[in-house]
């Protein structure tokens, strides 16, 4: 650190210098993020200083919280669900892990996920010290049920699946896991972080949240596909109670008790993800979604012409291929398998797969 500060203008045209670095989503096409929407920014703004994990203080920023949390539940067809606005998907699994844990004694817990689980359940994992068992996926990239009983034991304190999974898009088959997770009576876990902000919004209308009635808790993200600024994610649970298991005394607050993991905790963001879902409404969401989900087919169409066919047909915006090269000057990223994996953020304009699907053309030149 320096001993005598320096200039803001100095300052501040070093810090534009570093922006510049930043590579700024033009053609980023390996992304979960995006631009904020201005709306959010906004409401960023407006409550740049809120601190949610002194809800007392801020209560103004709490009740948006709670509104957040009542209008995703809506969306999830259980308006009544438990929850709050975590730091991202990462620290919803974890706390929906820690729940499940608590809420049976097991000598030796374990969890049964798909192997195409996010990386989120192997650092949660070490943590909780949960013993993780990943499920093989068939050649669709779900979760191969069939196999299910190899993995689940009396000491399975957790099922988890995913909608809009990280890599491929695709949605385990949560229909059959709810049935499971209820005859069996193990919490069942759906991440929906990426896919939670955009399967309520398209016709396919796959089931994935409270409406299966052995759905336990939801992540979802907000600064994902919800336009929101970072960080903001949501967890919901069927049964509000299900929070109390995680309190810990909190003596010097305005509140005694607390279950979120972070304490601190932006309120700045929450009302961004809340001004968004409210500015947009579902109306102005499904319009969005059906333009990424167009772009994610035109970017197939597109890809299987010049000869790079996708593995799957994903049910959200996230697109594979097989494909080794990359044209210069792109950011894509590749799956565990080696596909290349494209992610149709809005800010993947049309204008923006076009001018990559010509970029791919002219490798062949
Ligand atoms: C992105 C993602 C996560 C992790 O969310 P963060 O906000 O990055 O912590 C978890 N699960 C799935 C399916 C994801 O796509």
């Amino acid at each position: 650190m320096r001993n005598a500060g320096c200039l803001e203008e100095e300052l501040f045209s070093f810090l534009a210098s570093k922006k510049d670095e930043d590579l700024g989503y033009l053609k980023v096409l390996s992304s979960m993020c995006t631009h904020p929407h201005p709306v959010a920014v906004r409401a960023h703004q407006m409550f740049i200083e809120s601190n949610l994990g002194d809800p007392g203080l801020f209560a103004g920023s709490a009740s948006l919280e709670r509104l957040l949390i009542e209008c995703v539940g809506s969306l999830f067809h259980h308006p009544e669900a438990g929850g709050y606005a975590t730091a991202g998907g990462t620290e919803s699994n974890i706390q929906a892990l820690r729940i499940a844990k608590k809420m049976v004694s097991a000598r030796s817990p374990n969890i049964v996920i798909p192997e195409s689980a996010h990386f989120s359940f192997e650092k949660a994992c070490d943590i909780l010290s949960l013993e993780m068992r990943t499920v093989p996926c068939d050649p669709g990239f779900c979760m191969d049920v069939e196999q299910i009983e190899d993995y689940i034991d009396s000491n399975t304190v957790f099922l988890g699946g995913i909608a809009g999974s990280t890599e491929y898009g695709t949605v385990d088959p949560l229909t059959r896991l709810s049935e499971i997770a209820e005859d069996r009576d193990i919490f069942f876990h759906v991440d929906a972080a990426f896919g939670g902000f955009v399967l309520p919004f398209l016709e396919s209308e796959i089931p994935f949240d409270f409406s299966l009635p052995g759905v336990s808790s939801i992540s979802a993200d907000p600064h994902k596909m919800g336009f929101s600024t970072i960080p903001v994610g949501c967890l919901l649970v069927r049964d509000e109670q299900m929070l109390r298991c995680l309190h810990v005394d909190t003596p010097y607050l305005t509140v005694k008790q607390a279950y979120t993991l972070n304490g601190t905790r932006s309120g700045g963001a929450v009302a961004g993800a809340l001004a968004v879902l409210e500015y947009f409404g579902k109306e102005g969401m499904r319009a969005i979604m059906r333009g990424c989900m167009e772009n994610t087919q035109r970017l197939i169409d597109g890809m299987a012409t010049w000869g790079y066919p996708a593995p799957v047909r994903p049910e959200v915006n996230v697109a594979t291929f097989s494909c080794p090269a990359v044209p210069e000057g792109w950011r894509v990223s590749r799956t565990r398998k080696g596909y290349m994996r494209i992610v149709c953020m809005p800010h993947v304009h049309r204008d923006v797969i076009e001018a990559f699907l010509h970029d791919i053309g002219e490798m062949h030149a």
